[in-house]
């Protein structure tokens, strides 16, 4: 899931490609690498997430050229396989996003025919067969073997969902998507190629969103078309409106805990939703056979919870299932399905699969997209769009609120409780800005983070509306501080787990007003009885707590308060073990990779 930009323009190139990638690097931080345009291209690839603005970068001003930032599949995280990969004679030079699923056949074919390798990345394959068809392909411009024939060619034979970019030393972009997004932004002569539309928000007005299928390159004029048919396409640059694309810290330490503080602002944006625009969506809701919620990762648990409000505020026999795990729902797929996809960046390769196939078969899809023109949106029958802001720390945190408290509201609208419904989501904005503003309860979880990040195990327990909530505080503690976490339906814990609980292990246990109460303590009750530590996150202080983190009770929206506790404490613990809080290892924000 790695980032690529391009750039052509009156500025200096690689300046406004560096900070192009510092906004892509949530798609990946292995290494990255800029190609700039001068008298001959030139490289610099490094190791390791991408410095700041002023970090060395040996590159002559120019005014094109592509980077990439890169979170490897094929091939160990080096300079020589960082991107971008030049191609032999040193002709042009490209970056990919995506697996080359058939690379290894493509390879050896090369190689029968004497192509060398330099780098272990399924890249290479690519830029080796855009050489072989320069050489072999029958398309000729005025005696010159025509390059954009040739990617177009090559791009053909490209198993799996792939994006590739490439700049000529003449100073060309050819670019084809086929998965992984590509977008273009326009600001009279500059034009920007890249993965999302915010790494270019603060310098264009307008936008053209590449498809599937198609090949974009810039030769003097932006020029669209279409791979098979080898057929230019008409294209309209859409307007866009950025002004709420602020990526700034705004003094807070970390972009988590500023976006942690933004869940009542995220919250506050579900009630801004217009619901005329829900109508028909409802309609389909209500009158849908199946109702399946689909997600991957913190936006699959979203999905859980998504599922959770509609069974029970709209009596709709919802299930969720992860975007990975749908195989063997696709025969049971019908058109009079309903398929519901909340999604931080609207292209997460899992769930795109899932609503391809969904869609061949006539199955509605309606999708909560945070990040704007994503495929996932533009793929939908119901497109709905969070407006949370840009969420950069690559562990989701105001988004997944926004997920949850929208399907808390759709749950209530289907139900015809709409008013109550925004009444309730209204008081938890209040309750969730007071306990965020409160020094105290930054203070209690501060401090037990301290002792939590000294245990190698941290198990969670919940039940009913809270257990996708301690599902997804087991994801963040897991993300941010690397440490085992193991959420426990409290009603199960007896049947397994239970031979896990001795002297000191910390059972963090989420217990809310509601008729699943008595269980948990019951669990709580359990594990105390083995010796375990309990921290209770809870509305009313219990005599089996050994620790306490208050929260105010906010009736049917409790779970939506009870996230950010748990947020706060995988924050503090990450904090705590001094790791990468915005960007922890090996994962990346949007995965574009199956
Ligand atoms: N497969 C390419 C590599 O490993 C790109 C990976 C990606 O897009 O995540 O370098």
């Amino acid at each position: 899931m790695c980032g690529i930009f391009g750039y052509i323009g009156s500025k200096n190139a690689s300046e406004v490609i560096l900070e192009g990638l510092k906004r892509l690097e949530y798609r990946g931080y292995d290494s990255w690498g800029i190609a700039v345009v001068a008298d001959q291209i030139k490289i610099d690839k490094k190791v390791g997430a991408i410095g700041d603005l002023n970090q060395l970068i040996n590159l002559p001003r120019s005014n094109a050229g592509i980077g990439h930032t890169r979170w490897a599949t094929h091939g160990g995280v080096n300079v020589t396989n960082a991107h971008p990969h030049f191609s032999s004679d040193k002709s042009f030079v490209l970056a990919q996003n995506g697996i080359v699923e058939n690379y290894q056949k493509l390879k050896s074919a090369l190689q029968k025919k004497g192509y060398k390798f330099q780098t272990e990345t399924d890249t290479e394959v690519i830029v080796r067969l855009i050489e072989d068809k320069l050489k072999t392909a029958s398309h000729l411009t005025s005696g010159k073997v025509d390059l954009k024939e040739a990617v177009r060619l090559a791009f053909l034979e490209l198993e799996g969902r792939n994006t590739i970019i490439l700049v000529t030393k003449a100073g060309r972009i050819i670019a084809c998507r086929n998965g992984s997004p590509l977008v273009v932004g326009v600001n009279g002569e500059e034009i920007f190629f890249s993965s999302d539309t915010l790494s270019f928000a603060p310098y264009v007005n307008r936008i053209l969103v590449v498809e599937n299928g198609q090949m974009i390159t810039w030769n003097g004029k932006l020029q669209l078309r279409d791979i098979k048919s080898n057929k230019d396409l008409p294209y309209h640059l859409e307007k866009i409106d950025f002004k709420n694309s602020k990526v700034d810290k705004e003094g807070y330490d970390h972009f988590m805990l500023k976006e942690i503080h933004e869940s009542p602002y995220v919250v506050s944006q579900v009630l801004n939703q217009d619901f005329k625009l829900y109508e028909d969506f409802i309609k389909t809701l209500k009158e849908a056979k199946n109702v399946y919620t689909i997600g991957s990762g913190t936006a699959g648990i979203a999905a859980s919870e998504v599922a959770f409000y509609l069974r029970v505020f709209a009596q709709v026999n919802a299930r969720s299932v992860i975007g990975a795990d749908m195989y063997d729902y696709y025969d049971l797929l019908t058109k009079d399905d309903l398929i519901i996809a909340p999604s931080q960046s609207g292209e997460t390769a899992d769930v795109l699969e899932v609503l391809e196939i969904a869609k061949k078969k006539g199955v509605k899809i309606a999708s909560y997209v945070n990040m704007p023109g994503s495929t996932m949106a533009r793929i939908s029958d119901h497109p709905y769009s969070a407006h949370a802001g840009p969420e950069i720390c690559v562990m989701s945190t105001k988004v997944f609120t926004s997920q949850i408290a929208w399907g808390y509201l759709i749950a209530k609208v289907a139900s015809g409780k709409s008013k109550e419904g925004r009444v309730n989501l209204k008081k938890l904005v209040e309750e969730m800005d007071k306990y965020l503003n409160t020094n105290a309860n930054h203070e209690t979880i501060k401090n037990l983070a301290k002792i939590l990040a000294k245990h190698k195990d941290i198990f969670l327990l919940g039940k009913y509306q809270n257990f996708n909530i301690i599902s997804e505080g087991m994801v963040k503690i897991i993300e941010g501080s690397y440490i085992h976490a193991h959420g426990i339906p409290a009603g199960d814990l007896k049947h397994y787990a239970i031979t896990l609980m001795e002297k000191g292990v910390p059972v963090i246990a989420v217990v809310s007003e509601d008729l699943a109460r008595d269980d948990v303590i019951n669990a709580v009750n359990q594990v105390k009885a083995r010796g375990a530590t309990v921290i209770g996150i809870s509305p009313a202080a219990c005599a089996v707590f050994d620790h306490y983190i208050p929260v105010p009770d906010t009736g049917e929206t409790s779970a939506i308060m009870n996230i950010i506790p748990l947020q706060l404490l995988a924050y503090y613990m990450a904090v705590e073990l001094g790791h990468n809080v915005d960007k922890p290892r090996n994962i990346a924000k949007s995965v574009t990779v199956k």
